[in-house]
């Protein structure tokens, strides 16, 4: 029989998904929310008891793994949680709410807020700066949207600026949603991201030429002369990621709104940083999402479901 990860025992049981789920975010068993206690714990059995619940006697509090995570307060049964995550996670381009609505049989208001949770899930955090000694980072700016209350042409002026870091080779993507080109929308941004001793690539924009003297190096193409490769210096690799990045939301997402746009990159980004290329299947990417649902919330009113 075929190998179907459809199939898999945790996207078709809630038990199954429930211990998929704790042996990823409690490696060394389980761990109390509550106090931070480990060594008093016990698992509710019996009929009437929910799946997945434990009682700590040391606070005597209850608790699942869904306490202190994006999943907390969500009615919805874990292993429909571990099948939205791995589609989001296997399909490059991304995954609307509608067809998650109609795949998963919940309703399209609970499949957005399943596909937020889970773009939270995705999003880095607590990462230091990229790059280093005889790294490259190329930095590109991509224009996408328009800002909320211009219905006119699409001008530069008018649209969402989108910011994208890429360490060449193995490395990540970050991407920012940020406020314009000017030098104090991007300088801090690559500041805080880059690492001095890097080597710097960007087209020739001129807002990157301040900031970019306080790296090792820092090299340009310019596109206004056709010029996009001399030798070592290009942008194709950061220019790779936008043409997944812009497919997905133009095929997939369609539009979205601007206070949303940082959690479609967080997600573009999470797949990006977590590739074929670099050894990562779909199920271990699904892995490294469930992951990070920990220590986070959603910070806007989320109805229960
Ligand atoms: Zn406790």
């Amino acid at each position: 029989m075929a190998n179907s990860i459809i199939s898999s025992k945790a996207l078709q049981s809630e038990a199954a998904a429930y211990a998929w789920v704790e042996a990823r975010v409690w490696p060394n068993g389980p761990v109390c929310p509550h106090c931070g206690g480990f060594d008093r714990i016990g698992k509710m059995a019996g009929k009437a008891t929910r799946i997945g619940l434990y009682k700590c006697y040391q606070c005597r509090k209850q608790f699942t793994v869904k306490v202190g995570t994006v999943f907390e307060d969500s009615h919805v049964p874990m292993n429909l949680w571990l099948q939205a995550m791995y589609l989001l996670c296997s399909s490059k381009k991304g995954i609307s709410s509608n067809q998650l609505s109609r795949t998963l049989g919940v309703t399209l208001k609970t499949a957005w807020f399943m596909s937020h949770r889970i773009r939270e899930a995705m999003r880095v955090v607590g990462v230091g700066p990229m790059g280093g000694a005889g790294e490259v980072v190329e930095v590109d700016e991509t224009f996408y949207g328009k800002h909320e209350g211009h219905t006119k042409e699409k001008r530069q002026g008018h649209m969402n600026v989108v910011m994208t870091l890429v360490e060449r080779g193995t490395g990540s993507a970050r991407s920012f949603h940020v406020d314009g080109t000017r030098l104090a929308d991007v300088a801090p941004v690559v500041r805080e991201n880059i690492k001095r001793d890097t080597a710097l690539m960007t087209d020739n924009a001129g807002w990157y030429t301040k900031v970019g003297r306080e790296f090792a190096s820092h090299e340009t193409v310019n596109h206004t002369i056709d010029e996009y490769v001399r030798g070592n210096v290009h942008t194709n690799t950061v220019e790779g990621y936008y043409s997944v990045f812009k497919r997905g939301m133009k095929g997939t997402y369609q539009h979205c709104k601007e206070k949303h746009l940082h959690r479609y990159l967080a997600e573009f980004d999470f797949r990006y940083s977590n590739r074929v290329r670099l050894g990562v299947n779909d199920v271990e990417r699904t892995e490294r999402a469930v992951k990070g649902i920990v220590g986070k919330r959603l910070t806007y009113a989320t109805p229960r479901h």
